[in-house]
């Protein structure tokens, strides 16, 4: 009888998901800390510009992890934190020389990703804090390293002593010499070792600056991420993620200052980190001419939907290749699945989907799934199962119709034009008048200039109405 309960016991607290543990170099059961609290933390954008594809990279695979985590622990015991980097070199650069205020850029950065992050139909996480809203903790966190002697104060910075950690290193799995090596090109006259980073910098008075005990100043970009993990999850949770390119510097200093300044804690149990996007094989760059921003791509009616297909359909420890037979593919699975799906209704998540994303995160085999189910004609559970990924979302069922706006659109640009041009010709506007109001009724901005004509549909848009514009 004993045995029996026994039993049943250890299959209920059997760990379901496996991460792959960049620190360990394993895949390991995925042990939370505490199951009604479980946390993750991502290394978010620096706001100075639109989001690239690399960009939407970790967002779509960390979003899945996300819905994962909820599936298997609730809405309510799961807390994602993903921050904004809004202090930064690039960013006061980059608003001199636009002569703009650098708030009027991060604002605006930071308007555009959740713009362009919520077309790939990615949940808002839990907390998404800025960086110039913790300046005083990561202040108290510096004050903290100094008193252990982990961080020295020298010609108005504030250093971490990297040798002071013995661990340093073992994330990224670089040794010392490797890392000296490629430190020394240039090592700043105030560090001890051309290893230290720095946590603190003195600002002149047109850069953005903080008073601190070091004088005004700004810090460095990695104590931002230890001290707003320790504020809004704690000083132990239990995943921290990024991509690759951020193992080192960023983690391996995130790691060593944490654990300095709050021993007593582990900070992020799990690391898992994204292997980087490529576009046609190379590394995308502006003077390759293959960069891409995510709006970029919208606007070239690539749907959030087909970019999100095909972020997810590499596993996220691969590198991924960007190419346009991918989008086409993308495309035709996704108009084929949408074509079986658009009068259904969804029903039970297929087990073996949530299996696979169990399995590290296997979205690769989710997705092949996805196509088996769709072969065997069962849509209401390819519906349900495809929205547990973020596919075939509801709001973007209206893709096809957008496009079908799009068209009439057009039409009722080349009627006004026409009217516009016999109005002129015949000095008598009250027809194109008559056409333009009643296009302005349906919701939509008509912008006249001497040359063009724009029509920009506004928040009371009337796809009906616009409709009846062309029907005569
Ligand atoms: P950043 O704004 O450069 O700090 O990057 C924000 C996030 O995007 C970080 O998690 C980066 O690791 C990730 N990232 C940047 N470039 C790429 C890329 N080409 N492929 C995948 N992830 C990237
Ligand atoms: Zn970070």
């Amino acid at each position: 009888m004993i045995t029996t309960v026994l039993i049943i016991q250890s299959i209920e607290t059997m760990p379901n998901i496996k991460i792959y543990n960049s620190i360990s170099r394993k895949k390991e059961d995925f042990l939370p800390l505490d199951p009604q609290n479980v946390r993750m933390y991502v290394c978010g954008p620096t706001v100075y510009d639109r989001a690239h594809l690399g960009n939407a990279r970790p967002v779509v695979v960390f979003d899945t992890l996300f819905r994962l985590l909820i599936e298997e622990y609730g809405e309510d015991s799961v807390t994602y934190v993903r921050n904004f980097t809004d202090i930064d070199d690039k960013i006061n650069l980059r608003a001199k020389s636009l002569g703009i205020k650098i708030s009027e850029i991060t604002d605006q950065t930071i308007d555009w990703f959740m713009e362009d992050m919520g077309h790939l139909n990615s949940l808002v996480p839990s907390v998404m804090p800025r960086a110039t809203q913790f300046v005083d903790k990561m202040i108290q966190m510096i004050e903290g390293l100094i008193k252990t002697k982990n961080a020295y104060f020298n010609e108005g910075h504030v250093l971490f002593r990297v040798r002071s950690y013995e661990h340093y290193g073992s994330l990224s799995g670089r040794s010392l010499d490797d890392m000296i090596a490629g430190a020394r090109v240039e090592v700043a006259p105030f560090k001890e070792d051309p290893l230290d980073f720095v946590l603190w910098k003195p600002s002149t008075d047109d850069l953005p600056g903080w008073e601190s005990p070091w004088g005004r100043g700004r810090p460095g970009w990695h104590i931002e991420c230890s001290a707003m993990a320790k504020e809004l999850l704690g000083g132990s949770f239990d995943i921290h993620c990024g991509g690759s390119d951020l193992k080192f510097p960023h983690h391996e200093n995130e790691i060593a200052q944490s654990n300095c300044a709050h021993p007593n804690e582990s900070f992020a149990t799990y690391w898992m980190h994204n292997e980087m996007l490529k576009v046609n094989g190379k590394k995308m760059s502006k003077s390759l001419s293959n960069f891409y921003t995510v709006n970029d791509l919208l606007q070239c009616n690539i749907s959030g939907e087909v970019i999100r297909f095909i972020l997810l359909n590499t596993h996220y420890r691969k590198p991924l290749d960007w190419t346009e037979n991918r989008v086409n593919d993308a495309k035709n699975i996704l108009k084929k699945w949408r074509s079986q799906t658009l009068n259904v209704n969804p029903g039970v998540v297929d087990r073996r989907v949530i299996e696979a994303l169990s399995d590290d995160l296997n979205t690769v085999a989710a997705i092949s799934v996805l196509h088996k189910i769709f072969n065997q004609r069962d849509y209401s559970t390819l519906l349900a199962s495809a929205r547990f990924i973020g596919l075939l979302a509801e709001t973007s069922i209206n893709e096809e119709e957008n496009e079908f706006d799009r068209k009439i659109l057009d039409k009722v640009l080349v009627i006004l034009s026409d009217k516009r041009l016999t109005a002129l010709e015949e000095k008598n506007y009250e027809d194109v008048d008559i056409y333009k109001s009643r296009i302005i009724k349906t919701g939509i901005d008509v912008q006249i200039s001497k040359d063009t004509i724009k029509l920009v549909p506004n928040s009371s848009f009337d796809r009906v109405a616009l409709r009846g514009l062309v029907d005569e």
